[in-house]
């Protein structure tokens, strides 16, 4: 399907049909190419798509056609004009940092963001010189007086993780612009199914596809959604590089997005059933979930997001010792940090994720020792209940 044809049909379509260009053995589903190197016809050809004169593949190391499929698919979803598919979320994020950062430069960060994020920032890009600053993800006038002259883009997460807060997009992109900064919005928790910031003035996506794009828990990838322009410069990042996405598990993203927007509602929906339960449970103090009526940003939360994700934090009384006592007395969730997995799973996030942090940067950040997190995965919603009932005792 030709992507100039997407405009008039649905995210859902977009979703199934995007970017599969049928080889002459007019396979229905789309076919992986694992190979590593393409041939060209003559010595001509060959030099035509080295210089650039003639689009193609050349080496899998910048193209692979499978690879392509999943690129078109997402940004077709993101509203994107283009997509870089990368080897990890991480990866993502590097490529970026790579493809716009100079030494001198400088970035504002949220605090809340994946702790290996931060930790790319502050020990990796700092030794070549490019300066982080890390605000509150919700204080616009922080962001405000963050900003330099060298500043070159805001990153941020929204919700975050653990705790669901959420930033007006918008907003943050008006400030953004108006200091001629990209905005960048890493979309891994809400997907293009439940939160498309590119439409809300953002200037780049980045994904870890290994979370819910995949939803399955089966392979590691990331992706870069922005400008045909600034996309050329990350694949040039890829060119020379390397990080790039393996057309098996560009595969699987792809068939992944298939069932999206299906997933992330079933997804929000169980997330929902147990951020309620959980609210009436007498041993938790305090859950976190954007769908609760309590929660501060509920409002924004409807405006901004077609569904609440299946991210749900929850504070029990008694510290690491309690939080521990209900983690392990379930039998359902998986104990593991994962997330945007068909299969559920339970996270202590003083001890894991955020287990590098000092006990000041902890506080600082609201991670509590009785704070336990859930990824809420696809089963039966009544099965997680009765879960939580028995670690909760
Ligand atoms: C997991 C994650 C990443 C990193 O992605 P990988 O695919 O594990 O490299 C980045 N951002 C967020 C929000 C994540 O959850």
């Amino acid at each position: 399907m030709h992507p100039d044809n997407t405009d008039e049909l649905g995210f859902d379509t977009l979703a199934i049909r995007t970017g599969h260009h049928r080889t002459a053995e007019n396979e229905h589903s789309e076919p992986i190419f694992p190979t590593s190197s393409f041939v060209f016809a003559n010595a001509a050809e060959a030099a035509a798509r080295f210089s650039g004169a003639t689009p193609g593949n050349i080496y899998a190391r910048f193209t692979n056609p499978t690879t392509r499929t999943f690129e078109e698919r997402l940004a077709a979803l993101e509203g994107a004009e283009a997509c870089v598919a990368t080897s990890s979320g991480m990866a993502a994020i590097l490529s970026l940092g790579l493809a716009l950062l100079k030494a001198g430069d400088h970035v504002v960060c949220s605090k809340q963001v994946f702790g290996t994020t931060t930790v790319l920032w502050n020990k990796y890009f700092a030794k070549f010189g490019v300066d982080v600053t890390h605000v509150d993800l919700t204080d616009l006038a922080a962001w405000r007086a963050a900003i330099q002259p060298n500043t070159r883009f805001l990153f941020l997460e929204t919700p975050s993780n653990p705790l669901t807060e959420i930033v007006e997009i918008p907003a943050l992109a008006e400030i953004a612009h108006a200091a001629s900064c990209l905005l960048v919005v890493d979309n891994c928790f809400c997907t293009p199914a439940l939160q498309r910031p590119l439409l809300l003035g953002a200037d780049v996506v980045i994904h870890s596809a290994t979370k819910f794009l995949d939803g399955q828990g089966r392979a590691i990838g990331g992706a870069v959604c922005t400008s045909r322009a600034l996309a050329d410069e990350v694949v040039g990042v890829l060119r020379t590089l390397g990080p790039t996405m393996a057309p098996f598990n560009a595969w699987i993203f792809l068939k992944g997005l298939e069932t999206l927007n299906l997933r992330m509602k079933a997804h929000s929906a169980n997330a929902q059933r147990l951020a309620e339960w959980l609210e009436a449970h007498p041993r938790v103090s305090n859950v976190y979930y954007p769908g609760l009526e309590s929660h501060p940003q509920h409002a924004l939360a409807k405006r901004q997001m077609k569904g609440f994700g299946g991210i749900v934090g929850f504070e029990v009384e008694g510290g690491r010792t309690a939080a521990w006592q209900v983690i392990d007395n379930t039998r359902l969730f998986s104990i593991t940090a994962n997330l945007g997995d068909a299969k559920s799973t339970i996270t202590h996030p003083a001890s894991t994720t955020h287990g590098r942090l000092s006990d000041e940067q902890r506080a600082a950040a609201g991670i509590k020792e009785g704070l336990i997190r859930l990824a809420v995965g696809l089963e039966d919603a009544e099965d997680l209940i009765r879960d939580l009932e028995r670690g909760l005792g």
